[in-house]
């Protein structure tokens, strides 16, 4: 296996996209799960850390490494199946969501989940629950991981297959390939209403063994290989930016637009409005987008995105449905941009990545580490908790802008900082816009995971005594605290 260990050639491996700084020893580059469970082993019996590293696009500095080892899985990068008539694929975790994209594509199936980061790695995305846009229809990576094998922390290997290790009750018990049996109690805590969760480990009475390790952050398992439900691609897509002059009516369109693609998933309608993705932009990340995206009407106040499957059958019937409720809630119909074909709507899914770049550039450029919300809430309260977040992020006078899965009721708050001062300043705000979240029944994080920046936020949503029972089931799995350790929970958790 190679092994690194010169600092200036490792340094890179520090940090992750929240420019979160750790450091290490060494970087280990793994091409198979022996030797992951060699380098764990060695780890138990000599106490080391070991940490966990995919493409490192995380922002919660999840990757980053906390002393001790980093295991970087990018040399297990290998799509080892496609399979079109069973429709699924088999992959390593070091295969870029880009690259399998593509390659499911081109043998003609689908693989829905799309976080904004397509330079992440399918690992990292198993390992965070990662959503995207079409997360509104058909939810986060884990609705799509069918079996996972892994590497436990104490170094044996186990292999979940989705339907084959289900809790009897709160009693979750599941064999390790040697054979040996973990068991696992599954506490009762907090569930938000949102639509999407990140924060903390899944937990529900019957649940099956394979969802503990999807979401976990590495905390109980390195994922060493995967096995991925794809689908049929639609017929049709209709894609479309639209601009809005006014910010209650993009609101308005969006509840709208939820609310029909509920009814018509609920009654399996055909013909009914269905929205795959929602997105939003408020006019400050419209106004970060001037330069690159010159057609954006510069008076705009506010954009969508969304995207609907569509077929030759009912293409003419839908899209004049979208047109009439666009009209209906004002859209701007003549300057909001259309889109049928791939190539379109591929500049669409970069107009929506630009401003996640950009807000990662701009925070760079200060030196400092983003302070944006990744939060979502029930989806009654979402106007409530947007009017909430602008009134208290403006009384600041702090720059910011709003942007993301509006579908689901997660929006990203970033705050633009210009200096230190500003910095802490948004940080107080973003611990008040965490609570007004969770008392709107929903989620310090519904993405991007915990990791290591967001502990104190996971700490309020669950409260002490749920987050010890959550840190029981990390250390009945990790005697000796080496895998990830630093990731979800404050030290004190684990310790005592
Ligand atoms: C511009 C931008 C846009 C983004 N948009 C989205 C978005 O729309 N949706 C979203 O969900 N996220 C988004 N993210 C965050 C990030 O891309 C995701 O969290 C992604 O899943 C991380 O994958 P990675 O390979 O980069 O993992 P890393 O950052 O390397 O690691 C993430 C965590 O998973 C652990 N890990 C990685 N691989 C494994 C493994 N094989 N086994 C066990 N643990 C592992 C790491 O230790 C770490 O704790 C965005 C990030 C950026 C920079």
């Amino acid at each position: 296996m190679i092994v690194k260990k010169d600092k200036e050639e490792i340094e890179n491996y520090f940090r992750d996209a929240s420019n979160f700084f750790g450091s290490a020893d060494a970087v280990y580059f793994p091409v198979n799960a022996e030797e992951i469970a060699e380098v764990i082993r060695d780890a138990n019996r000599n106490k080391f850390h070991v940490t966990v590293s995919g493409a490192r696009t995380g922002l919660t500095g999840g990757a980053a490494p906390e002393g001790g080892v980093i295991l970087s899985l990018e040399k297990m990068n290998k799509i080892i199946q496609i399979d079109r008539d069973e429709k699924f694929t088999i992959v390593q975790p070091g295969v870029f969501l880009r690259d399998l994209q593509n390659e499911v594509e081109r043998s003609g199936l689908f693989y829905p989940p799309d976080p904004t980061e397509r330079d992440s790695f399918l690992g990292g995305n198993a390992a965070t629950n990662a959503s995207g846009a079409k997360t509104f229809k058909y939810g986060p990576t884990r609705n799509f991981v069918e079996e996972t094998k892994v590497v436990l922390p104490d170094g044996e290997t186990a292999t979940l297959k989705r339907g084959n290790y289900t809790a009897q009750n709160t009693v979750l018990t599941f064999p390790t390939d040697s054979g040996k049996e973990v068991q696992i109690k599954i506490p009762e805590v907090y569930i938000p209403r949102s639509t999407k969760n990140a924060a903390g480990y899944y937990l529900r009475k019957g649940m099956d063994a394979i969802d503990l390790f999807i979401g976990a952050e590495g905390t109980l398992g390195v994922i060493t290989e995967i096995k991925l439900k794809l689908i049929n691609p639609p017929e049709k897509i209709l894609s479309a930016v639209i601009f809005f002059n006014n910010t209650e009516n993009t609101l308005d369109f969006i509840e709208h637009a939820r609310n029909e693609s509920y009814k018509t998933r609920k009654s399996k309608g055909k013909n009914g409005l269905d929205a795959r993705g929602l997105e939003f932009f408020d006019n400050g990340a419209l106004k970060f987008l001037y330069e690159s995206y010159p057609a954006i009407p510069t008076d705009a106040k506010a954009a969508v995105w969304f995207e609907a499957e569509l077929n030759s059958e009912n293409e003419d019937l839908i899209t004049d449905k979208w047109f009439d409720t666009i009209e209906t809630f004002h859209g701007d119909v003549e300057r909001s941009w259309f889109a049928i074909d791939k190539k379109d709507r591929e500049k669409f899914k970069d107009f929506r990545h630009a401003v996640s770049a950009n807000v990662a550039d701009y925070i760079s450029s200060k030196g400092l580490r983003k302070v944006g919300t990744d939060t979502a809430v029930e989806d009654k309260f979402f106007k409530e908790y947007y009017y909430y977040s602008v009134k208290l992020a403006q009384s600041s006078g702090i720059n910011f802008i709003v942007y993301g899965h509006a579908g689901n009721s997660h929006l990203h708050l970033n705050f633009l900082p210009k200096d230190k001062a500003e910095f802490e300043q948004a940080k107080l705000l973003y611990k008040d816009l965490c609570a007004r979240a969770v008392k709107f029944n929903g989620t310090v994080s519904a993405e991007h995971g915990i990791g290591k920046i967001k502990r104190e936020y996971f700490l309020m949503m669950y409260g002490e005594e749920a987050v010890r029972k959550m840190a029981k089931i990390k250390k009945t799995l990790d005697k000796n605290l080496i895998l990830n350790t630093g990731n979800i929970f404050e030290e004190r958790f684990l310790r005592d």
